[in-house]
């Protein structure tokens, strides 16, 4: 299978370029030529494998360039039980007819460990087959999830340094603990005064920098993305929407070819993304419900046609939805347009230029088919973790409080009653303040130190905190860097010593 650039202007590559490389050259995102077709039988039998094979399984679709004992490899050591307490992605029968896809049982407790177990191990094969002979740089600019799944991935990963910006003032303090006592010999993180987009920016700038790629190239380094434009994140993620249904039909849910709907949380569109592609691949999907937070701008798209950044940001309580730039709605466009490359790289200038595009009533009336777009204030975030909690004994993050609520809404404006798996893409305890304040509003949680909060967290509702992160407490403090945010280009330098 080779791979394609979303804007056209690049020649077909295999994956192991499409994932040493990242993003295509042309500034656009490689995208499979052709979607395989599983069987319902393949898909159902899917349940009596362990979560490995099935990425693997999955996967062989793809990375034709990979054997299947690779694959395998790879798929083993990423989804260990050790690494992921048990299964890797447990289907939990909440209420009836909505089930709740626990993602976040790896060592960070967030969903990004699901792509960012794997990625390193599928760059380090894709670096031997494509004889690349560089060090590879892995450059992230975090709002806190991703910047710790990529520390843990990476972490002593021969080849391989990783270096990671994440801003002073935009993670909160689980997340920054997590990050500063990261422990690997290859690791750095570092401190940035300033907020999520300077961070961004920054490592944006580097990336750009021709001067700078040519000269580590001399020295023997490339960079590469750990971001979810990169193929080697989106991949994996389309296994899990294989996996669930499979339970779901083995557990008596749904039978066999009924078609389901999957509510997700969604920033970048990575996640939903690739329930859209299992969907290609035959998986019986009826509605993928986009939820969205304040930063609404995905909701007002899949109701409008139109895309358009230049509104306020908004910091909410699911930060990791706190976006403004949907980068793989990209390569949905591509789908939708049937591969109209030229289409796709117009709107995209356009949204850098002018700050927004318009797909029109054609594309969006294909867009709906199976994509509905809503929204949910904090209120209603905080309410449905306090609803759920109360009826159902059942503690949402933030994020995945979200898509609870977005099913709920998507049910009564469509009266579709349909099975539904709601994403879940967070421990409670990774956001343990807001959801202390949703389940119990008189402990002023705020005022908590971060492990406090844990432990109160775990004696209200009687769940026990992730081993990852009520170890935290006991660990030292690693990295203390701090720096202005016009200094990360010398930083960068400076680890590489060159
Ligand atoms: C990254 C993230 C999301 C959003 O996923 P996308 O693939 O960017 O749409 C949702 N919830 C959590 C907890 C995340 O870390």
């Amino acid at each position: 299978m080779l791979y394609t650039s979303t804007r056209g202007q690049t020649d077909m590559v295999c994956s192991a370029h499409a994932i040493t490389r990242g993003l295509a050259d042309d500034g656009g995102l490689f995208v499979p030529q052709k979607f395989a077709t599983l069987t319902l039988d393949e898909i159902v039998a899917m349940s009596e494998l362990p979560y490995a094979e099935r990425a693997a399984k999955i996967l062989s679709f793809f990375l034709t360039d990979y054997t299947e004992e690779e694959l395998l490899a790879c798929t083993t050591a990423a989804y260990s039980e050790e690494r992921f307490g048990g299964f890797a992605a447990p289907l939990k029968q909440v209420k009836d007819k909505i089930a709740v896809l626990e993602l976040w049982h790896g060592p960070t407790s967030a969903f990004k460990d699901m792509a960012l177990q794997l990625l390193p191990h599928l760059l380090m094969k894709a670096i031997e087959k494509t004889g690349e002979q560089n060090n590879i740089v892995i450059l992230v600019a975090t709002s806190g999830d991703t910047g710790k799944a990529a520390l843990e991935g990476f972490a002593d990963i021969k080849g391989t340094q990783i270096i990671v910006f994440y801003p002073d003032d935009g993670v909160s303090d689980i997340q920054k603990r997590q990050m500063i006592t990261q422990q690997g010999s290859n690791v750095n993180v570092i401190a940035v005064h300033g907020n999520f987009d300077d961070a961004q920016s920054g490592v944006k700038e580097i990336f750009s920098d021709e001067n700078l790629m040519e000269e580590l190239k001399e020295k023997g380094y490339a960079f590469s993305s750990a971001n979810s434009i990169n193929w080697g994140r989106l991949a994996p993620q389309i296994v899990y929407y294989f996996s669930a249904y499979a339970d779901a039909v083995k557990a008596g849910h749904i039978v066999a070819g009924e078609e389901i709907n999957f509510s997700v949380p969604t920033g970048n569109f990575g996640d939903i993304l690739a329930g859209y592609y299992a969907k290609c691949m035959g998986l019986p999907v009826h509605r993928l419900i986009c939820a969205s937070n304040t930063n609404n701008v995905l909701s007002v798209f899949l109701n409008s046609g139109k895309y358009d950044r230049r509104r306020e940001f908004h910091k909410t309580i699911s930060p990791s939805m706190d976006i403004l730039i949907s980068s793989n709605l990209e390569r949905l466009l591509y789908q939708i347009t049937e591969e109209d490359a030229s289409k796709v790289a117009n709107w995209m200038k356009e949204l850098k230029e002018d700050g927004f595009y318009d797909v029109g009533g054609k594309f969006l009336a294909k867009i709906q088919k199976t994509f509905f777009g809503t929204w949910v204030d904090e209120i209603e975030t905080k309410e449905t973790i306090c609803n759920v909690f109360r009826d159902k004994n059942y503690l949402l993050d933030p994020h995945t409080a979200v898509a609870w609520r977005a099913c709920e809404k998507y049910r009564m404006l469509s009266s579709d009653e349909k099975y539904c798996i709601v994403l879940s893409t967070a421990s409670p305890y990774k956001f343990n303040v807001s959801v202390l304040e949703a389940i119990k509003p008189d402990t002023s949680a705020k005022t908590l130190d971060p492990f406090a909060a844990l432990h109160l967290l775990s004696d209200v509702s009687g769940t026990v905190v992730p081993k990852p992160l009520a170890e935290l407490e006991q660990k030292p403090i690693l990295h203390n860097e701090q720096i202005e945010k016009n200094k990360m280009k010398e930083t960068v330098l400076k680890i590489l010593k060159l």
